[in-house]
């Protein structure tokens, strides 16, 4: 495995600790996520391991509200398969309980946003 001796890890600050550089390839719904792909990454990041896990929570979230933002605005959205929306939901359901159960407060996500987009989809799913 790579590893950044002497680095710390770019969002918490820890050193001394096994570092792996992220490179998130996917995204949540399969599609290539070119933000941090190795060729297009100008500036790669070394995390911890607690920080990766987050990290890639982190990315799971954003993807889901992105397209469940495109779904509330009647724009195409992998959210308007209703297998794609409950694989969401549950996937939503399990990054609350893993930031419920991280000792370690993330510096990149709250367990109150992800509460807040489950509450807006759970809104959206029922009838008006
Ligand atoms: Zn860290």
């Amino acid at each position: 495995m790579d590893s950044a001796s002497g680095s710390s890890c770019n969002a918490c600050g820890a050193t001394g600790t096994a570092l792996m550089k992220l490179s998130l390839g996917k995204d949540f719904f399969g599609r290539t996520y070119d933000r941090l792909s190795p060729s297009t990454d100008q500036s790669p990041k070394w995390y911890c391991e607690g920080c990766s896990m987050q990290k890639n929570l982190q990315r799971d979230f954003r993807d889901i509200r992105g397209e469940f933002d495109k779904l509330s605005a009647g724009q195409v959205s992998a959210l308007s398969n209703q297998e794609e929306f409950q694989r969401a939901s549950l996937r939503l359901r399990e990054i609350t309980a893993i930031l419920t159960g991280t000792s370690t407060h993330s510096p990149f996500l709250t367990s109150a946003d992800v509460t807040q987009l489950i509450g807006r989809m759970h809104t959206a799913t029922m009838p008006a």
